[in-house]
């Protein structure tokens, strides 16, 4: 009888990456599928064997994938969409590959933002964020009569190999209702809103069949991802989980389930969860330590409790005593048996292993735990439980002094950053003047045509600019000759830009790896790290900075290069900056004040150079604010709490400058709609969005709501290879015009063109002026 431990999953991209490599390699075919799958099969083994060994009792099975475990499931339960001209039968890699990334590949964007290329050959489905992480799952297509059937047996593969293995798993399936809820339904109906739930009878039996094999098999628990216990619900969707639930235990009654949901409270959804006949639920304490008060006043008896206690997506060291103190009284009460410990999540989102990072900051470092760190947290909390924590007393102390020393390092605390996120008023977020007097004053400065033409910031990073990037990283070429190489790029870009004839100018972002990285490693309170990996979608990877500490800007980050850019023209040059928001959602942040703090904090330091682009001369400057959407929570109740902080944050970024200073924001990806408001507080003169793809239907939220600022609405889908021609451009501008008034309107692409090829951007911008030309001729 003691306390036991569970991973949930454990990161699947193995360590250097090798996944990545294996699946590139056999896209591009250098490695048959015979190849990729056994270094797979390798990296399974290393991922058991690992989590065995540092002392997990419930090792996850299936977890692994060789793109996404939402495409897992549609493909074990043969959700596979007529385009791809499947008859039934085992789904086999290239079907799962095309499924994934369409037959010509995917084209990757922003941080893991990729679409389908869309020239010839099949879509990939549609990819979208995993609830608030910044993964991506393929979104199964369904259509209304969809039929299921058993068509893939990883799971009891992967459970019979690891058990060859001398490993016993607990394998992690999908849950029904979650699947169905992430589906989308393809209807002959255009408007078809038929719902994927109303599939749940025909999709159980498929389930059923799982766990029966799975019981032959030999398994015993089961873990059942649940996660939309963490969204709102409606009352018959929790009688559809019930429902589903009762006709699971039903069928493999041998077979010991335990539900997991995370990334939320149950909240409302907690007496359902509680009351269903599984054997075990998930808790997420990070997130949601109200939980468990809630779950052991309701939980039965015999139910066992899996406490989340470790942050499973962040990076930070635990506080292990804390946590003795909160779980110790439940083991207590319950047994140990009924306590299995885990972390909040999936290990998916956390970096694989903090002690490769021989070049980390040591200090920074001693707060630091990635996937292996958590799990020696848990098997320490498990040993202090089971054995009394005098058994472990050297791990609690040194986990302790760490925790004590965030608490007051000054490498974290910084009294004058916090001084001045406090001193910030209403005023501090607020231009001096409203949008209609601004824009007179704008105007007057900037002296634009009508339908005035622009880019959203960066140009083709081609394989010269990321060399030579590489190389001056790598101490190969000279800071020197590296900022030549750039300078060149730069004027190169701008000449063509005038030559074209495009009206505002930027200077290309040649100097940027990454849109975040690049502000991260100008400001204080942030590191990076060398290996720390987590996954984005199949074969992508990202490496988030860490935010450790207060934020604060010790000198310019852009200035000299938007100087130098102006400095080759008399055409404005748009400062160009990442805006407060984006850049703390797509790092792993500190947990040790709210998150909306944190971003005050960089929006000030956001502020210092809008204010320093300002006084060098710049007479436009950009925000961008691409993941302003992403960053809501799941529930609805706790958007205006979000909004307002993430609102503000970009007000007091924009608010320094004068009036006749113009700011423009841009935000790709999004859906506008429940958003416009926000949008319209941001109080921005110019906003530029993506909308090409959606024939300008992105358009309509903003003419609902009567935007009074301009909008550059997308007219070139960047995604795609293809250079659009101006005529296409010119209808897109003239659907835009029905919507809103012309006088509002730019012209500029989607989004940034730094995945693009310089053979597609020139023709394509070249037509971009001439379809503005031809508009402006009709006006
Ligand atoms: N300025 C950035 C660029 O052009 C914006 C990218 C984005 O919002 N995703 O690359
Ligand atoms: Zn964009």
């Amino acid at each position: 009888m003691t306390v036991t431990v569970a991973a949930l999953g454990f990161p699947r991209i193995g360590p250097q990456r090798r996944l990545k490599t294996a699946l590139e390699a056999h896209w591009a075919g250098r490695l048959d599928a015979e190849g990729l799958q056994t270094e797979a099969a390798t990296l399974r083994a290393l991922a058991w064997r690992r989590q065995a060994h540092l002392g997990v009792d419930h090792v996850p099975s299936n977890d692994f994938s060789l793109y996404d475990h939402v495409l897992d499931t549609a493909a074990m339960v043969g959700a596979v969409p007529a385009a791809y001209g499947w008859t039934g039968g085992p789904v086999d890699l290239p079907l799962y590959f095309a499924m994934a990334r369409g037959t010509q590949g995917r084209q990757a964007c922003d941080h893991g933002c990729a679409h389908e290329t869309s020239a010839t050959g099949l879509p990939a489905l549609e990819m979208t964020k995993w609830f608030d992480t910044n993964y991506h799952y393929l979104a199964p297509e369904l259509s209304p009569g969809q039929a299921f059937a058993l068509t893939s047996t990883k799971v009891v593969d992967d459970f019979l190999e690891a058990k060859a293995q001398g490993i016993f798993t607990r394998p992690v399936i999908l849950g029904p209702v979650t699947f169905l809820k992430l589906a989308k339904s393809k209807d002959s109906n255009p408007n078809g809103d038929s719902q994927p739930l109303s599939l749940l009878s025909s999709l159980l039996p498929v389930y059923a069949e799982v766990l029966r094999r799975l019981a032959q098999a030999g398994a015993d628990w089961v873990q059942i991802d649940e996660p939309c216990l963490a969204l709102d619900l409606t009352d018959f969707e929790r009688a559809e989980i019930r429902r589903a639930y009762g006709a699971l235990t039903h069928a493999a009654p041998r077979i010991r389930i335990l539900l997991a949901s995370y990334f939320g409270t149950y909240g409302d959804n907690l007496a359902t969860a509680a009351n269903l006949p599984v054997d075990g639920l998930h808790l997420d304490l990070v997130r949601a330590p109200q939980d468990l008060d809630a779950a052991v006043a309701l939980a039965r008896d015999s139910l066992v409790l899996e406490l989340g206690v470790v942050d499973g997506r962040n990076v930070w060291r635990a506080d292990l005593t804390a946590i003795l103190d909160r779980v110790e009284p439940i083991v207590a009460a319950r047994g140990p048996d009924r306590v299995i410990l885990a972390p909040s999540c999936s290990l998916l989102h956390a970096p694989l292993d903090l002690a490769i990072e021989t070049d980390l900051d040591p200090e920074v470092s001693q707060w630091l735990a990635f996937a292996v760190q958590k799990l020696e947290e848990l098997a320490i909390l498990a040993k202090a439980l089971n054995q009394g924590r005098a058994a472990v007393r050297a791990e609690l102390d040194a986990a302790g002094a760490a925790v004590a020393w965030r608490k007051t390092s000054p490498r974290i605390h910084d009294p004058a950053v916090q001084a001045r996120a406090a001193a910030v008023t209403a005023d501090d977020a607020i231009r001096a003047t409203p949008f209609e007097q601004r824009i007179v004053l704008q105007q007057t400065r900037l002296n634009l045509p009508p339908l005035p033409t622009t880019t959203i910031g960066s140009f083709p990073q081609t394989a010269a600019v990321r060399q030579t990037r590489a190389a001056h990283a790598k101490g190969q070429l000279a800071d020197a000759d590296y900022a030549d190489f750039l300078r060149a790029e730069t004027a190169r870009a701008v000449a063509w830009q005038q030559e074209i004839g495009l009206d505002v100018l930027v200077h290309g972002e040649f100097e940027r790896n990454d849109m975040v990285q690049y502000f991260g490693e100008r400001l204080n309170g942030f590191v990076f790290t060398r290996h720390a990996w987590v996954q984005s979608y199949g074969s992508r990877c990202v490496r988030p900075p860490i935010l450790y500490g207060d934020v604060s800007r010790p000198a310019p980050m852009t200035v000299e290069w938007w100087a130098y850019a102006q400095s080759l023209t008399a055409r404005p040059m748009k400062g160009m900056l990442t805006g407060p928001v984006t850049i703390l959602q797509w790092s792993f942040v500190r947990d040790d004040i709210p998150r909306g703090e944190t971003c005050r904090q960089i929006a000030l330091a956001v502020r210092d150079e809008v204010v320093d682009l300002e006084a060098a001369g710049a007479a436009i400057i950009q925000i961008d604010e691409a993941a302003l959407r992403e960053g809501l929570p799941l529930r609805r109740g706790d958007w205006d709490a979000y909004l307002a902080w993430a609102v503000e944050a970009f007000r007091i970024a924009a608010s320094g400058v004068r009036d006749e200073t113009q700011i423009h924001t841009h935000m790709c990806y999004s859906e506008f709609n429940d958003i416009i408001a926000a949008i319209g507080a941001m109080d921005a003169d110019v906003i530029s969005i993506e909308t090409a793809r959606s024939k300008m239907e992105l358009l309509d939220a903003f003419e609902a709501y009567a935007y009074p600022a301009q909008i550059g609405p997308g007219v070139y889908d960047i995604h795609a290879p293809r250079s659009p021609a101006s005529g296409e451009m010119l209808d897109l501008l003239a659907k835009a015009g029905q919507r809103l008034s012309p006088a509002q309107l730019w012209v500029n692409p989607d989004c940034g063109l730094k995945t693009r090829k310089w053979e597609e951007v020139e023709p394509a911008l070249a037509n971009m002026v001439a379809a503005a030309k031809a508009a402006r001729e009709q006006l």
